[in-house]
């Protein structure tokens, strides 16, 4: 029977499915998994196995735990330089304006990554993909916006694209013009909205660069009105919607991101109940950003208890940055979200797979394992998936 010819078929290992209709983890003992096409084919038992099927290859799991591969939904990977120097400024004893005022924050980044070439910006890329990589990551979200103007943003966005090319990842992408105003448009704030709507997001789209736009909607960057003016342009476009949204205060950015139907509104720590009802009923996932958190020692916890009460998908992602969170690996967000957030290690879970895979729009395709869903896995030298909260940060895993 033809449709039994696989390509390639994992046994003897624990399928961990994190099926939307299982309660739990989803777990099939002694499971096996066929793929075809790159597509999920068949999976179940292995003693359920079809007497009449073939396969090319057969590979023995040895124990391991077969997952869906993990989905970094929140980063902003592609940047030249770091700020350690800052992060040790501040440690020895500097303020935060003592360091604006010696050319550091997040200009400190753009002046970096406007000067670098897309060959340079790529190398430097590399490194940190990679490592995601390792920690079992098969589809990452990668935004711009530390270029801040035109050339320079779509250098970002053409090198997110060729990492994905290059590593084998699937790369989805985001521009975040807004993330900050540049020099050039300095006090010029509407000068530098309009600047994004007129001539930025229109090439983005013609030439598919990205597949949402993003906000930093915040006292300290950009606010309502001037969100609102983004996202109109966006939906005009076609483009998803992304907001980071009450990260440091509440200003209402999330209800009005769920108003234009986002996929995701981002960070939410100082999230209210009426924000947590609107992203409830608009269907927006909440992406929570615990390695933030950590590293500005934030206090205000995001409001988790809400968002399960109101049954609102919650992510989880690396928010890899330099500024405010150099993280690489997705397994040590997912004790963070633990430890911090104090989510369960389904939660943590769920928030690097399925839920993440809402909040890039893509449940339909990855983030479980399910006949017809992209062949992606990521396989874990483990017994349980639990551990992989669990453990403080490193571990590898194939994918
Ligand atoms: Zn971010």
């Amino acid at each position: 029977m033809k449709n039994k010819e696989w390509d390639q078929l994992y046994v003897n290992g624990t399928l961990c499915t994190l099926d939307p209709a299982d309660s739990s983890f989803g777990l099939i003992k002694d499971g096996a998994l066929a793929i075809k096409d790159n597509l999920i084919a068949w999976l179940g038992k292995r003693s359920d196995l079809p007497a009449d099927y073939s396969s090319e290859v057969e590979i023995n799991l040895n124990q391991q735990v077969l997952t869906p591969g993990l989905i970094d939904c929140h980063t902003h990977l592609v940047y030249a330089g770091n700020r350690a120097d800052e992060f040790e400024k501040r440690l020895n004893g500097a303020t935060y304006e003592e360091i604006a005022k010696s050319g550091g924050g997040i200009l400190s980044t753009v002046k970096a990554t406007r000067q670098a070439s897309f060959d340079e910006l790529l190398e430097q890329t590399i490194p940190r993909a990679k490592q995601l990589k390792e920690s079992g990551v098969t589809t990452v979200e990668i935004k711009s916006g530390y270029g801040l103007d035109f050339d320079s943003e779509i250098k970002i966005l053409k090198v997110a694209k060729k990492i994905g090319e290059l590593l084998g990842l699937r790369v989805k992408t985001t521009f975040l013009g807004a993330h900050s105003i540049p020099p050039e448009f300095k006090n010029r704030a509407e000068d530098y909205i309009n600047f994004l709507c007129a001539e930025m997001i229109p090439v983005i789209a013609n030439e598919k660069l990205a597949d949402f736009v993003d906000v930093f909607s915040e006292k300290i960057a950009f606010n309502l009105e001037q969100t609102k003016k983004i996202f109109e342009c966006a939906s005009e476009y076609g483009l998803g919607i992304k907001c980071h949204a009450e990260q440091l205060s509440n200003i209402g950015a999330t209800e009005l991101a769920a108003r234009f139907k986002a996929v995701s509104v981002d960070h939410l720590e100082f999230l209210d109940e009426d924000g947590v009802k609107a992203i409830a009923k608009s269907g927006t996932t909440a992406v929570l950003l615990p390695g933030a958190f950590y590293f500005l020692r934030e206090q205000q916890l995001p409001p988790i208890d809400l968002l399960r009460k109101h049954e609102v998908p919650i992510a989880i992602a690396t928010d890899c940055n330099p500024g405010t969170s150099p993280v690489t690996s997705l397994t040590l967000i997912m004790n963070m979200a633990c430890t911090l957030f104090r989510l369960t290690p389904l939660e943590a879970l769920r928030g690097v797979t399925i839920n993440a895979a809402k909040a890039l729009g893509m449940e339909n395709k990855i983030g479980s394992l399910e006949v017809g869903k992209i062949a992606d896995v990521a396989i874990w030298d483990i017994r349980h998936p639990a551990e992989l909260s669990y453990s403080i940060g490193f571990r590898s895993s194939s994918t």
